[in-house]
């Protein structure tokens, strides 16, 4: 049976609780991976739209009910919104499975539910925000205040369209503050369908605005407003660096910034061998590579090496590619002819470089972004493709003897995201956790989220944690009060 189309009903800028036309009647298109065919036209916010939707913000983070209302009474609100999600989860999956090319049947089953879950989960902390009763100093009394930081500029990506958006607002939300969003550019459709919910829920307007757009003009714009009070952003390591810039040239707001990785697996003799194939080939073909965890760099020690390769070759040969909307299919398109370009000229630079190309390499089709998924042997640590964050299906497999060694190549890296790592021994477990430069190591197991477990990066990876109760504090800013217990001289 064929899935049928979503009909897009929001293609506006959400500014205080409004849809409405951008103010210089601009309109961008946004494509669907799959047929390289326009999907709908949407309103192009730029520094005016972005202008009037901080103010917005500004107003309702002031004067505005969301910061002063009681925790429990944002909780109930935001479970309110997370059922919504709930109830629209086949729409929103389809929107995301057009405008990003994704999985349909993963996102209505999991991906959308998880991003309610995010919401009951931050909803949940609404009401446990407090400081601290301190020690009186002499005479005084002291405690602290947990306080909503104020207006907080959102930015994501476009890979995980509906899990950044809640990542980013479930906990600047549940934390009283209020915000302007703004999706990728590639992927503005689920974004601005939160929103509506959002208002269907009972967000106050002005709370939460969502602003689509370019990110040199609406998302530089974000960065350097003197009125928003702090900066969350998702998207690559370069535009990261800009951010930061950005912030730091307009009113110093601070920034937190999970950036891009290249993620070492490393696969030991005594691994469970068909576990660690799974999870090595699916360390880059989910989500079509798109992901900034995808493990890239696969390291296996030389026992098994051989035997390894073989199979995993195996594997690759067995993935199925092609609509996402297909419940049979386990990889779609690529997000835009951008990427997709990229990453066919990543993988002509790996031939040139020198290493194997053990399957793969080519694109699928002639219509669409689809990308077979890629494996390299023979490669050295320098070359680009074991460098670069290439966000696609490709993977650079190396061989290691010892220990030592493994350690000393999967820190090879400007990145610090995550890492895997593969065995039965416990004390090879240990040592490689403690000795990788990373913010998650997975042990004999692989892209394992939750919203407890705090998320992010090390090195040019970022700083700053999404998830768990870090990413609450992210939104929440100290304040020291004092007072006199009696007479005190001052
Ligand atoms: P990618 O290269 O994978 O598309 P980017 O880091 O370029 O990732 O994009 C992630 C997000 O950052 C998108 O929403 C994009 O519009 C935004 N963005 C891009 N450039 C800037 C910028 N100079 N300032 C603020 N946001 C930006």
């Amino acid at each position: 049976m064929t899935t049928k189309m979503p009909t897009v009903k929001f293609t506006k800028l959400f500014i205080n609780g409004d849809f409405v036309d951008s103010i210089s009647g601009r309109e961008f298109e946004t494509i669907d991976p799959r047929t390289e065919e326009v999907i709908a036209r949407i309103a192009e916010g730029s520094k005016e739209d972005i202008d009037v939707a901080v103010k917005a913000s500004r107003v309702a983070f002031d004067h505005g009910s969301w910061p002063r209302m009681t925790g429990v009474e944002r909780a109930r609100i935001m479970m309110k919104w997370a059922d919504l999600i709930d109830e629209n989860a086949e729409e929103i999956a389809k929107l995301d499975a057009i405008d990003a090319g994704k999985l349909y049947h993963f996102c209505k089953a999991i991906e959308i539910p998880s991003a309610a879950n995010t919401i009951r989960y931050y909803a949940g902390a609404a009401d446990k925000i407090h400081g601290e009763v301190l020690k009186p100093a002499r005479e005084f009394h002291a405690y602290t205040l947990m306080e909503p930081i104020g207006v907080v500029g959102h930015i994501i990506p476009w890979n995980f369209p509906s899990s950044m958006f809640v990542t980013k607002v479930a906990p600047s939300l549940a934390a009283g503050c209020t915000m302007v969003l703004k999706p990728a550019e590639q992927t503005p459709l689920s974004a601005l369908f939160y929103a509506h919910l959002a208002k269907l829920a009972g967000i106050p307007n002005g709370v939460l605005n969502v602003v689509p757009g370019f990110g040199p003009t609406a998302g530089a714009a974000l960065c350097s407003h003197m009125d928003v009070d702090k900066v969350s952003f998702t998207g690559s390591t370069k535009v990261g660096r800009e951010i930061m810039c950005a912030a730091a040239n307009s009113n110093l707001k601070p920034v937190s910034l999970e950036l891009g990785g290249k993620s070492p697996l490393v696969v030991f003799d005594d691994a469970d061998l068909d576990k660690a194939i799974q999870l090595a080939f699916l360390g880059v073909a989910y989500n079509k590579g798109e992901i900034c965890v995808a493990g890239s760099r696969v390291f296996v020690q030389e026992g098994i090496y051989d035997e390894f390769e073989k199979k995993l070759v195996e594997k690759a040969k067995t993935w199925v590619i092609g609509d996402p909307f297909d419940s049979k299919v386990q990889q779609g398109p690529q997000v835009d002819k951008k990427q997709f370009e990229k990453i066919l000229s990543y993988i002509e630079h790996g031939k040139r470089e020198g290493a194997t190309l053990l399957t793969g390499g080519k694109r699928v089709g002639n219509k669409g972004y689809y990308i077979e998924p890629t494996i390299f042997s023979n490669v050295k640590e320098d070359m680009l493709i074991a460098q670069d964050e290439i966000f696609g299906p490709v993977m650079a497999l190396m061989k290691f003897k010892t220990i030592e060694e493994a350690i000393t190549s999967a820190n090879n890296t400007r990145y610090g995201l995550a890492a895997g790592i593969m065995t039965k021994n416990l004390d090879t477990a240990n040592i490689m956790s403690r000795s990788i430069r990373a913010g998650t190591i997975w042990i004999n197991c692989y892209f394992i989220f939750g919203n407890d477990i705090p998320y992010g990066g090390y090195k040019m990876s970022g700083f700053g944690r999404d998830f768990g109760l870090e990413a609450l504090h992210k939104y929440l800013q100290v304040k020291s009060v004092v007072t006199p217990i009696y007479n005190s001289p001052w």
